[in-house]
């Protein structure tokens, strides 16, 4: 069992350690927060708590440290961390820009030490069902994937407000959705990007964005975030040649439909509207089937199991460095698309 100290007693630490209950490969040894009060609020729910982090850092029973702070302070704490012995689990974004995140991987490699970052979302079940549509080919090839995830509160009153602590739907969110379609596009190339980013609400930071990637294989993909949605859009919808899959929410609702027999015999016109038309006319009974989503089995906790397996050199990674960095890269692309307005070309 490996000791691990929790590092910023917020929404999201206190979450980690919900879960680390059900890892008995790690034991929870304390918590630190710079801040007084949510060190007693640690306390009192009976946690043992550090007084500062260099008492962290001395602790040599802790073998590991889990970051999650406001990600400007990422990089400083991990490297703290990692040159003082201890391996460090990072809260996402990493850091915000590539280069910090540099800094961070060599000072991995110096020390050699395990640093992973919690790109927790990869075990979301909507995912895992849209990915296990994906692999399996149950809707034809795929040449259209849409991830929105909408809200109506606008962003958060906290930390999320501040461009200099990283705030923004674009850093908060974007890594989450980029960081799944790229694992489901694994062996692919990103060729190019265009992003879009909303100041509806009128903060210092982006509120929302919509970001449209085109793959190798001409495949398109929408990743779309926005904090003042009073009606929600489905939060997946993929198209295939044969078939189109939706998830409207975390609840999991939704289907996936496919074609039974052939695609493009002549339909009857319909009235439309002021119109009529042949194109947009409704299938036939018996031309589709409708299929209730895939059965999915995930489990979060696997992230921490797979870091001590990681330390103790029994498995590689599960979130790999370089799949960080991609998406780094991908999100300092998305600033300047969006900055020039223009589409940016490359391949990565
Ligand atoms: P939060 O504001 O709720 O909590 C942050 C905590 O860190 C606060 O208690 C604060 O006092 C403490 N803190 C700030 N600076 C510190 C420092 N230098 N040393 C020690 N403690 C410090 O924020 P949150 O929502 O929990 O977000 C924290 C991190 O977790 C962010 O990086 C965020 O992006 C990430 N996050 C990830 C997910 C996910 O699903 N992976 C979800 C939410 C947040």
């Amino acid at each position: 069992m490996k000791k691990l100290v929790l590092v910023g007693y917020g929404g999201m630490g206190t979450r980690h350690l919900g879960r680390l209950k059900n890892v008995k490969e790690i034991e929870v040894a304390g918590v630190y927060d710079i801040d007084p009060e949510k060190l007693a609020a640690a306390h009192q729910d009976g946690y043992q708590t550090y007084s500062n982090y260099q008492a962290v850092l001395d602790d040599q029973e802790v073998e590991i440290v889990l970051v999650a702070t406001p990600n400007d302070s990422h990089k400083e704490l991990s490297i703290k961390a990692m040159t003082a012995g201890k391996h460090v689990i990072c809260e996402k974004p990493v850091t915000t820009s590539t280069k910090d995140f540099k800094d961070i991987l060599e000072v991995a490699a110096k020390t050699k030490r395990c640093f992973m970052v919690d790109q927790n979302r990869r075990w979301d079940e909507n995912f895992q069902m849209i990915k296990k549509l994906y692999d399996t080919n149950a809707l034809g090839r795929v040449y259209d994937i849409e991830n929105r995830v909408q809200g109506s509160r606008g962003i958060p009153q906290d930390w999320r407000q501040n461009i200099e602590q990283g705030g923004g739907m674009v850093y908060d969110w974007c890594v989450h959705l980029l960081d799944r379609i790229l694992v489901l596009k694994a062996g692919h190339r990103v060729t190019s990007l265009y992003a879009d980013l909303s100041g509806a609400l009128g903060h210092q930071v982006d509120d929302g964005f919509r970001v449209i990637l085109r793959f190798d294989d001409e495949m398109r993909v929408l990743l779309e975030v926005q904090t003042r949605n009073f009606i929600k859009l489905p939060e997946w919808y993929m198209s295939g040649a044969t078939g189109t899959a939706e998830i409207e929410d975390f609840e999991l609702h939704g289907e996936y439909v496919t074609l039974e027999g052939e695609l493009t015999k002549e339909a009857i016109p319909v009235e439309a509207g002021a119109g009529f038309t042949k194109t947009m006319a409704p299938r036939t009974d018996g031309s589709v089937k409708h299929h209730p989503l895939p059965q999915v089995q995930t489990d979060v906790c696997d992230f921490y199991r797979n870091f001590v397996a990681w330390i103790d050199g029994k498995e590689e990674p599960i979130v790999k460095n370089d799949e960080v960095m991609r998406t780094m890269y991908l999100i300092e692309k998305i600033f300047e698309s969006a900055r020039k307005n223009e589409v940016i070309k490359f391949n990565i």
